[in-house]
């Protein structure tokens, strides 16, 4: 149930003024009991609320910020009691001030190193794994080792059966551009950790909503790109060869192939031939 919170193009004497441009997309879909997902524009962020507190990830950006603390308070007065990042990327965690003094900020130790701007600084990290209780219910940190970059973490309701990943899975969509410099292999690991996990709905932070097997397609996926990359540098085959003549036919209709797969095919072969 997205909301569009546009006018339309606005017709003054004659000439047309296109607000689309100008005004966001957002939204908030209730996932399970307590766990929503709020959508701005193409970013998406999990937030899990009891009678007592609200933990919300992803603050985004400082756009979007208010507008989520604002959607989350049409759901409940609890205050909002943490902020947890889902990896370092400023287009995912800036703007934090809007969520005030009073919240606690939890990453992966991995984001200390790259907070800048306006990213607040997050008073708790941890290395492996961490529980925050909202009353009962559980929220699970886990981070998984490296993928997409070195903090990448799960955010995970096991009551609720809800894993959130940001950036490193989603529901039919090849990774964005080259891997962002990744090792695939350890990227695959991760993937697999978070497959090992008992839940039924994948909420990624971009894209659609999926369930737990679109996580065995993503790593079916690399494994298919690591395989079809690593046999090609075993012919002795160069990059540019390989991406004149490499093709995954089972994944052409995923978002993003057409764009995307000759730099994911240049990712891999990067990581694989050093
Ligand atoms: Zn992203």
């Amino acid at each position: 149930m997205i909301r569009t919170m546009t006018l339309l193009a606005l017709v003054i004497s004659g000439c047309v003024v296109d607000a689309f441009s100008q005004e966001a997309t957002i939204g908030v879909e209730r996932l399970a009991d307590n766990v929503y997902l709020f959508t701005h524009n193409a970013h998406r962020s999990l937030f899990i609320v009891s009678d007592h507190a609200v933990l919300a990830t992803d603050p985004q950006s400082v756009e979007a910020a208010p507008r989520y603390v604002e959607e989350i308070r049409k759901i409940t007065r609890a205050p909002i009691r943490y902020l947890v990042y889902s990896h370092h990327h400023d287009d995912h965690v800036s703007g934090g001030a809007a969520f005030g003094d009073g919240v606690t900020i939890l990453a992966h130790q991995g984001v200390l190193e790259h907070v800048r701007d306006a990213i607040e600084p997050p008073g708790i990290t941890f290395a492996e794994e961490t529980s925050v209780f909202l009353s009962d219910l559980e929220v699970r940190l886990i981070y998984p080792g490296p993928s997409e970059t070195e903090s990448n973490i799960v955010v995970y309701v096991p009551e609720r059966r809800v894993a959130f990943m940001v950036d490193a899975v989603g529901v039919r969509v090849v990774p964005w551009r080259n891997l962002a410099g990744s090792s695939p292999h350890a990227w695959v690991a991760a993937l697999e950790r978070l497959d090992a996990l008992d839940f039924d709905i994948l909420a990624p932070g971009h894209g659609p909503t999926g369930r737990k097997e679109h996580v065995r397609e993503y790593i079916d996926y690399m494994n298919a790109l690591i395989g079809a990359v690593q046999k090609g540098i075993d012919a002795g085959q160069s990059l540019e060869q390989m991406q004149a003549s490499l093709e995954l036919a089972d994944y052409q209709d995923w978002t993003r192939y057409d764009e995307h797969f000759d730099l994911n095919v240049e990712g891999v072969y990067r990581e694989l031939s050093k």
